[in-house]
């Protein structure tokens, strides 16, 4: 028998979202547990992408393919020097957790947080520091408890915004004075805006607008061209550090997919030119109308989320385990967003970025099921 593996390996396990994703498959039921878009991802992208096999197929930059890093720059208003393309948002987090933190050093965390905050931080050996949001009849964020998390140790501010599970937005208040803080306090800030694109209110402020020289963004092709196997992410760093966090993201992938990076960097200006954004969220909206009244109305606490494909509600008393088998409807229990502080009874998130036929669905098989159970 060899040596035993490295005790890090014991610091994760399958996710939720994989975890969800198989038993659905198991129970037959309708998953809205893990979020990935049932719509096929829009033509001008799919036409794109099979021009590039056969024409884009070798490594490229670690920086990323310089026409996806021209096209971004232009989509974000920022320099193309300042942006590293990732395999995904998820290299993009490990890249910055391998550039910005690691033994001794504290980052300073939301909870709910997104499941891949807390591996990614304890795998370069740095402490996630999670502080609560607050859940009244909306989720509220406590600034008072964010700054008291604050010590010497820190390093870095994780944030989430349009926020996965939540739904909600950050309000410019509310990021000015996370801003303050990380000022204050010399932090780094991780803004993780996946779901910069789809929002149902006032769109979010970047919060690299307010900091530049302290905010790292995240990115993803996948969630606004609803391809999310394709692992096209970026990051857009303060002037100047693009190249140093290139040279740790070298090392896990190198480069991201060459053709669909080709591909990504056609259907950006594409996807601008011709609304896809809006569409795509009135699309979002009506998918989340139809879940948030349903649920509604069958008299379940709803949280209406302002952005993302997510949706938190609570059904006290269930677990996602006897949903799954017995109601065939897959969710993520909300213990999955928490590991310091208990999460709020009876919340579950639900995905809606699934087809309008499926949700429908999904409600009536829960509305039989909570009859039955009375
Ligand atoms: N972001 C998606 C979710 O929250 C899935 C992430 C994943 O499975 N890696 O459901």
């Amino acid at each position: 028998m060899p040596a035993e593996l490295h005790p890090r390996t014991k610091i994760t396990t399958e996710s939720i979202f994989s975890r969800m994703s198989r038993l659905a498959l198991q129970h037959g039921a309708i998953n809205l547990g893990q979020g990935f878009p049932s719509n096929p991802p829009p033509a001008f992208l799919l036409e794109a992408a099979r021009k590039a096999v056969g024409t884009v197929d070798q490594y490229t930059p670690p920086f990323g393919l310089p026409s996806l890093r021209e096209a971004l720059a232009e989509d974000l208003g920022v320099s193309p020097e300042d942006i590293v393309v990732t395999a995904g948002a998820t290299e993009a987090l490990s890249s910055l957790a391998d550039s910005l933190y690691g033994v001794g050093d504290e980052v300073v965390m939301l909870e709910p947080y997104f499941d891949a905050y807390l591996p990614q931080t304890l795998m370069v050996g740095a402490r996630p520091v999670l502080v609560p949001m607050r859940l009244t009849d909306r989720w509220e964020l406590d600034l008072e408890a964010l700054e008291r998390a604050i010590t010497p140790r820190s390093r870095a501010l994780l944030v989430n915004s349009p926020y996965n599970p939540t739904g909600s937005i950050f309000s410019r208040e509310e990021l000015e004075a996370i801003v303050t803080l990380a000022r204050e306090h010399d932090l780094w800030i991780i803004s993780d805006e996946v779901y910069d694109e789809l929002y149902f209110e006032a769109p979010p402020t970047p919060l690299r607008a307010l900091a530049p020289e302290r905010v790292f963004t995240v990115g993803s092709a996948g969630k606004r061209l609803e391809a999310t196997g394709w692992r096209i992410g970026w990051i857009v760093t303060p002037p100047g550090l693009a190249p140093a966090v290139t040279g740790m993201r070298q090392w896990s992938s190198f480069c991201s997919a060459a053709p669909l990076q080709a591909a990504v960097a056609q259907a950006l200006p594409i996807a601008r030119a011709e609304g896809f954004y809006p569409q795509l969220r009135e699309s979002y909206r009506q998918r989340k109308d139809l879940l948030a009244q349903g649920l509604q109305a069958m008299g379940l606490e709803v949280f209406e989320p302002v952005g993302t494909y997510f949706l938190t509600a609570r059904m006290p008393g269930l677990s996602a385990e006897t949903l799954v088998q017995q109601a065939r409807v897959a969710i993520i229990p909300g213990s999955a967003f928490y590991a310091s502080s208990p999460p709020p009874e009876g919340l579950v998130r639900f995905a809606f970025c699934k087809t309008p036929e499926d949700i429908a669905q999904a409600l009536e098989r829960l509305e039989r099921f909570l009859k039955i159970r009375g």
